[in-house]
Parts: C-alpha cells; sequence; structure tokens
C-alpha cells in the first residue's frame, strides 16, 4: 500500500498555539485581575457571528457549493468577514472543502474521520497535505474576488484583529484596546475556528443519518447552535448544492435565514434547493 509522506506545517501549529493558549490562559487571567468591558463583549459577540457567517455563507455555502449568486460587492464583504476567522484563504479553504466532499472518508480528505476525533477536529491542520491538488483550485481561480481575497488575505487578518483593537482603544486607551483585542480578537478566533472543527469532528463521528449512509457524515442539530447551522451535515454531504443545511422551517439554521433574506433584498438571487 502505498506510504503518504505527512511533513508537519510548523508556522500553522506555532500560531495555534499561540492562540489556544492566548484563549485558554491569557484572557482568563487578564479578565480576573482587569476584566472585560460590556464593549469587550459586545465586540466578541459581533464578530463572532460576522467571521461564523462569512464562513458559512461565504467560503462554504457561496464559494464551495454555489448554493446561491450574489453581486460582487456582497461576494467580497463575505470574503473579507470570513477571512476574519483565520480559516485561510477562501482559494485555499474552499478547495480542501471540495475535495473533502469529493473523497470523503479517504486518505485524500483534508480531515479524514476515520483518523479520529483529533485528526478530524485539528490535527489535520499541523501537517502540509499531500493531495493537495490543482484540479480541485482550478475553477475558484477564474474568480477574480476570489484571487483578490487570497492576494490580501494577511491584510484581511490583521484588519480583523486590528479593528477590536481600535474600537477598545477608543472606548479606554491602551488597556480598553488590549482587553478589547484579546477578547473578541484572539478569543473570538479561537471559538470560531474550533466551531468550524466541529463539523469536521463530531458532525462525522455522533448523530443521526436520516438522508444517507454512504459516508460518515451525521446530522447533530445542537452543533447548529454554534455554527449558524452547519450541523445538519448529513443532509449537507446528501443535498450538496442546498443553499439550506437544515430544509425544514423549524431547523436552526441562520446561515439558510441570512442568505434567504439577502435574496428578498435582491442581495441573493438563484438559491438551490433540493426538492423532495
Ligand atoms: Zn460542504
Ligand atoms: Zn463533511
Amino acid at each position: 500500500m502505498e506510504k503518504t509522506v505527512r511533513q508537519l506545517d510548523y508556522p500553522v501549529i506555532l500560531l495555534f498555539s499561540v492562540v489556544t493558549a492566548c484563549s485558554l490562559i491569557g484572557v482568563p487571567v487578564f479578565g480576573y485581575f482587569h476584566g472585560f468591558s460590556l464593549l469587550d463583549w459586545v465586540m466578541f459577540g459581533v464578530l463572532y457571528m460576522a467571521s461564523g457567517l462569512g464562513i458559512t455563507v461565504g467560503y462554504h455555502r457561496l464559494i464551495s457549493h454555489r448554493s446561491f449568486d450574489c453581486p460582487a460587492w456582497v461576494k467580497a464583504c463575505l470574503l473579507v468577514i470570513g477571512g476574519w476567522a483565520l480559516e485561510n484563504s477562501a482559494l485555499r479553504w474552499c478547495a480542501d472543502h471540495i475535495r473533502h466532499h469529493a473523497r470523503c472518508d479517504q486518505e485524500q480528505d483534508p480531515y479524514n474521520a476515520t483518523k479520529g476525533f483529533w485528526h478530524s477536529h485539528c490535527g489535520w491542520i499541523f501537517q502540509k497535505s499531500p493531495h493537495r491538488d490543482e484540479i480541485y483550485e482550478s475553477k475558484l481561480r477564474k474568480d477574480p474576488i476570489i484571487m483578490w481575497q487570497h492576494r490580501y488575505y494577511a491584510l484581511i487578518v490583521l484588519s480583523g484583529l486590528g479593528l477590536p483593537f481600535v474600537v477598545g482603544y477608543f472606548n479606554g486607551g491602551w488597556m480598553g484596546g488590549l482587553s478589547c483585542f484579546l477578547l473578541a480578537g484572539v478569543a473570538r478566533v479561537f471559538f470560531v475556528l474550533n466551531s468550524t472543527f466541529c463539523i469536521n469532528s463530531i458532525c462525522h463521528i455522533w448523530g443521526a443519518q436520516p438522508h444517507g449512509t454512504e459516508d460518515s457524515s451525521r446530522d447533530s442539530w445542537w452543533i447548529s447552535l454554534v455554527t449558524f447551522g452547519e450541523g445538519y451535515h448529513n443532509y449537507h454531504h446528501t443535498h450538496l448544492r442546498d443553499y439550506r443545511n437544515g430544509p425544514k422551517w423549524y431547523n436552526i439554521d441562520p446561515s439558510k435565514w441570512l442568505i434567504f433574506t439577502l435574496s428578498k433584498f435582491g442581495l441573493a438571487y438563484n438559491l438551490q434547493r433540493h426538492r423532495a
């Protein structure tokens, strides 16, 4: 059997370790001694929603699955706020994700759940994938907005971390800037990252498979509570292009609600729906 050699990705390991240590140790310690203002918490909530929806609506449903179309400026906005989640540029994220669906549960699946919880949750980002293939990127490269976001990704990340600092600074000087940066910048990135990771780990290990058993994808409605509707992952794997991950009216799917609302203002169109 072919043996796959995987090299460690040291910059990613370092960055992830710093964000995790800062969020689990630094932020609580800072909060204990200095406290966080109401503004810090509001910024945390606003940026959690913005960057989370940027990933689910922008990176996932718009770019990876072409579940709807939208004006160029709306796409650019979604890719900027999605970039704030520090989950790589849309070009890389979506190519990985398209490969996940095309090769689910196989060696080429970037977050192959058959390798266990930790690999599919976050272990996969510590290794450079030998299976990155131009075939999954070539279509994406034809989109000038995706390429623009890829080129300026580092600046977009910095703007997502700098924004809470600037808002906090005007509220409470340097310490106000630092506290807002720690909570709404660093800790917020940690929580959004882990919510996305839960789709690849929990939603491929635990939950029901009412729509298909061809791969390990599962529906976990409670994961939808923190992932803006992405917990209905078995439905999503079965009906890839549907702009809804939770198709029933009572399914908790804020990404679907946002796309539907945008469509009512003419800011999203050609919404794809699977008809049962
Ligand atoms: Zn998907
Ligand atoms: Zn999946």
